[in-house]
């Protein structure tokens, strides 16, 4: 747990007290803070009463500027509309933060590498973490990515802070230093947060505000805005190496067809082969690989370490995560649970990553639509489709691939099964895959998307061994 001695004997009001509320009312209580904790939900202040947190109703209280408010990144402060507490600290010109403030206000001598963008953070955020580690590295990781960043490790100057920063929390971080800051990509997700696409972008550039003055910016190019924001950083006198999972970048690092060229230094590398590493499928995966090959390489880890690194790299679950895999009557079927692919232009991504997709998509639609499929919508043979946008999405194929076979399966369940029969079906290509990739957030069926990506795993699992046993 982070020491927190600058709170001592302060009051500090925390709201929200879900898992990283939770942490950062522990970390202060027991650095001697004088905590006000609030959740509006009585789950959520039992919990931290039990936990030994003193409860105070916030909606009540005479808001002074000196009394910080800690909010949870998953409540507005301004927009779509403010919470009444964060608005009555607002008025009082109350400082609003985050946890990853109090860690960055705490801990000043160690490296911090941080991460945002809107699709690969936690991918690459945990492949650093392990390149670091497996490299020998004091590292810990954290952020947006469980675990809360107060219940990770104090480091020492040695040390390294991994992490994955969503728009939400940028929006509440003022003395983070990042001497690396990555932002993947940015396209159109959450705008109703930010007041549009502007205030999007403008939180995600916060990212290189919170750096030391000689940081190392890396932008991921592969989409527009990025570059964008990229030659605008270097107007600022900003040093940036771009990186791409789909071309060779001219003093950068870029990933073609699976070979990583790193074109930065001085002596210009090899190409390396990313081949073996098969839990970075895709040029998705590979625009995270290059960020993380940049991160690691500008902390002085040595390319063969970080080689070995990529390569041995799990996957995180939920995210292209291999969950079964049958070979029944000559046919080859994988079952991928990529449940984490919320929007189009993630799942738009798994698609273009295999071939043979039995595709199982839905649930509680975005705004922004479905265009972003399209790169992947030739992989596929046939779509299952569940949730409240199942017929938008149904539309959608029929319009934009029309021979497609596109079924309503309502439920997650009926579209396994489904999907499982159509690819062990004698017509089915030798080899296929059964892919959760729902395009969709989960709120209509399920808690959230780990628990939808639950049932896919135990389903398929259950209907693998219907299958044996048949
Ligand atoms: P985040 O933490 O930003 O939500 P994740 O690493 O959890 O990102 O991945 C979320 C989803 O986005 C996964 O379904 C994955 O297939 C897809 N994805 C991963 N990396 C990228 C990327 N660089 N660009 C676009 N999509 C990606």
């Amino acid at each position: 747990m982070i020491p927190l001695p600058d709170f001592a004997n302060k009051r500090v009001a925390v709201m929200g007290l879900g898992l990283a509320g939770l942490s950062t009312a522990r970390a202060l209580t027991r650095s001697g803070a004088d905590v006000l904790a609030w959740d509006d939900n009585p789950v959520g202040r039992k919990q931290a009463q039990d936990a030994g947190i003193t409860i105070a109703d916030l909606s009540v209280l005479e808001w002074t500027a000196d009394l910080p408010l800690i909010l949870t990144p998953g409540i507005p402060h301004k927009l779509p509309v403010a919470h009444p507490v964060a608005a009555a600290a607002r008025a009082a010109h109350a400082d609003i933060w985050c946890d990853v403030e109090l860690l960055a206000r705490s801990i000043r001598a160690a490296t911090y590498v941080s991460i945002t963008g809107t699709n690969g953070k936690s991918t690459t955020t945990a492949l650093i973490g392990h390149v670091l580690a497996s490299a020998g590295w004091k590292v810990q990781v954290g952020g947006n990515l469980g675990p809360p960043v107060l219940d990770l490790k104090a480091l020492e100057a040695d040390g390294v802070y991994v992490l994955e920063l969503s728009s939400y929390q940028l929006e509440r971080i003022f003395s983070l230093r990042s001497s690396v800051a990555i932002l993947l990509n940015v396209t159109d997700d959450h705008l109703d947060r930010h007041g549009g696409l502007g205030g999007y972008v403008d939180a995600k550039r916060r990212l290189f505000e919170l750096t030391t003055p000689d940081a190392i910016l890396i932008i991921g190019i592969d989409e527009p805005l990025a570059e964008e924001l990229a030659t605008d950083a270097e107007d600022a006198g900003r040093t940036v190496i771009r990186i791409s999972g789909e071309v060779p970048v001219d003093g950068g690092v870029g990933i073609r067809h699976g070979l990583l060229r790193d074109d930065t230094g001085e002596s210009k590398d090899d190409a390396i082969d990313l081949g073996g590493a098969t839990a970075l499928r895709g040029s998705h995966n590979h625009q995270n690989a290059a960020a993380a090959w940049a991160a690691c390489r500008i902390l002085g880890v040595d390319p063969a370490a970080i080689t070995d690194g990529l390569v041995s790299f799990p996957g995180l679950p939920h995210r292209q995560e291999l969950v079964a895999h049958a070979i029944r009557h000559g046919k080859a079927v994988a079952f991928i649970n990529d449940s984490k692919a919320t929007n189009a232009a993630s799942a738009g991504r798994a698609l273009s990553s295999y071939d043979n997709i039995f595709w199982i998509a839905g649930g509680r639609g975005k705004d922004d639509g479905y265009d972003a499929l399209a790169p992947g919508l030739d992989n596929l043979k046939a779509a299952f489709l569940i949730g409240e946008d199942a017929s938008t999405i149904a539309a959608y194929l029929n319009r934009t691939v029309p021979a497609l076979p596109v079924t309503c399966a309502e439920t997650l369940d009926m579209a396994i099964e489904m999907a499982a029969v159509a690819a062990l079906a004698p017509e089915a290509p030798a080899e296929s895959v059964i892919l959760l990739s729902p395009a969709c957030a989960s709120f209509d069926q399920f808690k959230n998307f780990g628990a939808r990506g639950d049932v896919f795993r135990a389903m398929s699992q259950a209907t693998l061994a219907v299958a044996e046993g048949a």
